[in-house]
């Protein structure tokens, strides 16, 4: 990827440490590494710095994180309007590669749980969806794909101007779309159908991670809480009501990790209102004995439903959803509708941001 690396100035991370940081606190830990509050001397303010894991690996990665971020700050974004994570520096200190990012505040995991995993009103699902969106917007235009999209990794921003904000951060699982490398991405919660069965994905996996935070934060639980890869497409395929297309099935290569190949579909051989399909999932028993292990099934957080019965009655807001106000109807039938475009089995009909 020589053509990202221009936007890295490589002379700078080999500058000599000025002891310009002052860590406060740990922030967070995560795969690549830790995240520090730290006092920057210079400027006379606080930054979030990533120290990465001194191991090739993670350092090869960190770079992609910082090229990509770079490009997005300064050609995509030059005037943070955008909702996207603003990088300050990076340097290298003891030999881990260190970057320094504008400090933020809780992640929307973390203010799901103080909110007792309740979700949050629609204003604030309203508001939080449109930036992440406006975010994934500008990702697109440059042909990124984030990768890892989830509630750890939006940030509410500090509120200065009171209004409520987010961020998108950790863009150290993006890649370049048309550049895809890696097939295990993506937190499980929030893998989409194409990285799961195995098929050659694009930006619109960012846009399936993000209709489930918006349904999460609606609901206030992730949607497709699977313990296992099998489990979280057994709980799309009911929550769904549906399955993945035959042509998808077919194309993809772990469909056989997942279905079983049930026969041809001719012409005239439909049944009325229920779509045939060549492929059925797997039950747990063929799972288990193709796998020499029991599959994690998991337990439910709530009971197993279609999405627009999720939707109407969960979290508890209106506990009887026959009893909902007619704006609160109306509401929910957009949010239905939205999430359908959104948590779309097709990569390609599923809509772009
Ligand atoms: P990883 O790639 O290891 O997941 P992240 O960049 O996601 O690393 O950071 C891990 C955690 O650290 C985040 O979930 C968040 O809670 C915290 N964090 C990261 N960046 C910031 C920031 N700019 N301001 C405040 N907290 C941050
Ligand atoms: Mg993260």
């Amino acid at each position: 990827n020589s053509d990202l690396i221009l936007y890295v100035n490589l002379e700078l991370i080999n500058k000599k440490s000025e002891r310009r940081y002052v860590i406060i606190e740990m922030l967070g830990q995560g795969t690549f590494g830790q995240v520090a509050k730290c006092w920057d001397a210079e400027t006379n303010a606080y930054v979030a710095v990533k120290v990465i894991k001194n191991q090739p690996a993670f350092y090869q990665q960190a770079i992609m994180e910082v090229s990509l971020l770079s490009m997005l700050n300064e050609k995509f974004d030059p005037d943070d309007q955008h909702h996207i994570v603003r990088m300050l520096d990076f340097f290298l200190y003891q030999n881990h590669l260190c970057i320094a990012f504008e400090m933020l505040g809780h992640n929307l995991y973390e203010l799901l749980k103080r909110n007792s995993l309740r979700g949050l009103q629609l204003k604030y699902v309203r508001t939080f969806s449109r930036q992440i969106l406006d975010a994934l917007v500008v990702t697109k235009d440059a042909g990124i794909i984030h990768c890892d999209l989830k509630p750890e990794n939006i940030l509410i921003t500090p509120n200065v101007k009171t209004a409520a904000g987010v961020k998108v951060i950790d863009f150290g699982s993006a890649c370049m779309e048309g550049k895809t490398i890696y097939s295990y991405i993506q937190s499980r919660y929030y893998r989409s159908p194409e990285v799961l069965l195995g098929y050659p994905y694009t930006t619109a996996i960012d846009m399936w991670s993000f209709g489930c935070i918006v349904a999460e934060l609606y609901i206030g639980l992730p949607l497709f809480p699977g313990a296992s890869e099998y489990d979280v497409l057994c709980r799309m395929i009911e929550i769904l009501g549906g399955q993945p297309s035959d042509d998808l099935l077919r194309e993809a290569k772990n469909t056989g990790r997942f279905f079983k190949h049930v026969g041809s579909i001719y012409p005239g051989n439909e049944v009325q209102n229920a779509p045939i399909s060549a492929y059925r999932i797997l039950t747990e028993e063929e799972v288990e004995a193709r796998e020499s292990k029991k599959p994690k099934v998991g337990r439910w957080y709530f009971p197993r439903g279609r999405l627009d019965r999720l939707i109407f009655t969960y979290p508890w807001k209106n506990l009887n959803g026959e009893n909902l106000s007619e704006t609160e109807k109306t509401d929910c039938l957009a949010l239905v509708d939205f999430l359908r475009g959104l948590v779309e089995f097709d990569p390609n009909k599923r809509w772009s941001p």
